[in-house]
């Protein structure tokens, strides 16, 4: 969809870090982490939210959601994993193009959904290459 920088990143016309892709779905890292190794996981095919995407797109993002997140435990050992998913500004979201966000939690940490800065690339790549290199 034209303006819709999730969809720019599927098409490679935006970048991006990407973990892992099927034929519907692409996981890639988040530019503005709420945590370290914060990632995000989408639908190739564009739609807004919850009410609008198809059973099968869904399907497809919390398989890929799952896999990377267990490559991400592996990677990261965190306390625990927030696996997240905001449809409506009300509801905190940002980026009209579903997204399934997973944000690893460590006891303590302040329980926060959306980050304050931008992350380093090479950090970003990093983490991206180490979830791919265990899926
Ligand atoms: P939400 O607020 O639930 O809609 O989540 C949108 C997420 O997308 C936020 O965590 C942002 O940090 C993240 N984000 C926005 N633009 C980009 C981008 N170009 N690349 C990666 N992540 C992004
Ligand atoms: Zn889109």
């Amino acid at each position: 969809m034209e303006g819709c920088i999730f969809c720019a990143i599927v098409a490679g016309q935006a970048p991006s870090h990407p973990i892992a892709e099927d034929d519907a779905a692409l996981a890639f890292m988040d530019l503005f982490p709420a945590s370290e190794g914060h990632a995000l996981v989408i639908p190739k095919a564009h739609a807004e939210n919850v009410f609008e995407i198809e059973d099968a797109c869904v399907r497809a993002v919390a398989g890929l959601a799952r896999r990377v997140a267990v490559a991400m435990r592996s990677v990261l050992a965190p306390d625990g994993m927030a696996v997240y998913q905001a449809n409506g500004r009300a509801a905190g979201q940002t980026v009209f193009h579903y997204h399934v966000h997973l944000i690893p939690r460590n006891e303590g940490s302040p329980l926060t959904f959306h980050g304050r800065g931008r992350a380093d690339d090479e950090r970003l790549a990093e983490l991206a290459t180490a979830y791919a290199a265990k899926l």
